[in-house]
């Protein structure tokens, strides 16, 4: 068997010209045209990167970018003072402060103090709450990526057995939250989790979000099931000094078992942003007290 490859960079040009076509409509029926803000504190070259192509890809959807770059020793005083700027500015539909702060900087802190309604991110904690309790919430975009194509390629997710390697705030329990919504029956495995392998085995859709390279391997797979690999990873390349992007699947391999997976890079990465810009049209939707259709995008 060869599986399906999920084309995220293909699902992720065909989100933002959904969102591109709701911006336009946005503006044209009630003179509002959404904002986003991007916070940036220091520079951390992957950070920087992107933040470059998150007000790339803003402005070329329509949107109106702002990014706010503070050099790395900037105190959590004036970070909050920025933040409680942006919560009060009605240009800003979406804040988004870059994580990983600077280790002076307490993120979760941080993080709630964004307006929840302009939270794109997902991360505070009142849209935690909110979407654990199924209730309207900003969803974290890596999972909610992950889902729409999981959604994309399944129609129905109702009665399978997920497995999510990985528990992080951002990914993995979001990621089950969601999964659950969806009435999967799910399992969430770390580093503790005893037999791993026999574990993924059950599953019919695996969520990998551990951040080891190719650390799922073919025989882990279940024939036929569906394999998202959030994971990035810079290993050695062939060439001496050169590196290479690789997921947490051992994907040359697991691709010959599986039904179908998403690839390293050009899957679960190029989703991330388009649904960031999907998240700061429902925010200025919801600022017009107007509501996203569920199926728009
Ligand atoms: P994280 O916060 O470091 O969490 C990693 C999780 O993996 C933890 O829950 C950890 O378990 C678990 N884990 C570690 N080693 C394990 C092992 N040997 N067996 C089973 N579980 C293990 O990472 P994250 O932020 O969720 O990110 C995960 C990966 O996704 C990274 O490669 C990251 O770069 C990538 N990522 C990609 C995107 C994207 O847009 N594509 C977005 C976000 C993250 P414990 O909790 O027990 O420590």
């Amino acid at each position: 068997m060869t599986a399906t490859i999920i084309d995220g960079k293909a699902f992720a040009a065909r989100v933002r010209a959904q969102v591109a076509e709701h911006v336009a409509r946005l503006r044209e029926e009630q003179g509002i045209t959404p904002g986003l803000a991007v916070v940036l504190v220091g520079e951390d070259p992957a950070s920087t990167v992107y933040v470059r192509n998150k007000g790339k890809q803003t402005v070329e959807v329509g949107m109106n970018s702002y990014e706010h770059k503070l050099p790395a020793e900037t105190s959590e005083a004036e970070l909050l003072a920025l933040i409680a700027r942006l919560n009060a500015d009605p240009a800003v539909h979406g804040i988004l402060v870059q994580l990983p702060l600077p280790g002076h900087l307490n993120s979760d802190l941080v993080i709630n103090a964004i307006d929840p309604a302009k939270d794109v991110d997902g991360f505070h904690i009142s849209n935690v709450g909110l979407l654990g309790t199924g209730q309207k919430a900003m969803v974290p975009c890596t999972p909610l990526g992950c889902l729409m194509m999981l959604r994309d390629h399944h129609g129905s997710l109702s009665g399978l057995n997920a497995v999510v390697v990985g528990r992080s705030n951002i990914v993995g329990k979001p990621m089950a939250q969601l999964l659950l919504a969806e009435s999967c029956t799910i399992t969430v495995a770390h580093s503790r989790t005893r037999n791993l392998p026999e574990v993924v085995r059950r599953a019919d859709i695996v969520v990998a979000a551990v951040g080891r390279p190719e650390m799922v391997k073919a025989d882990w797979i279940k024939p036929g099931a569906t394999v998202i690999d959030v994971g990035i990873n810079r290993v050695p390349g062939a060439v001496e000094g050169k590196t290479r992007l690789v997921g947490d699947v051992a994907y040359e391999d697991v691709r010959h078992v599986a039904g179908a997976i998403t690839p390293v890079p050009g899957g679960v990465g190029p989703m991330t942003i388009a649904v960031l810009l999907r998240n700061a049209l429902v925010a200025a939707y919801r600022h017009a007290g107007l509501e996203l259709a569920p199926d728009a995008i």
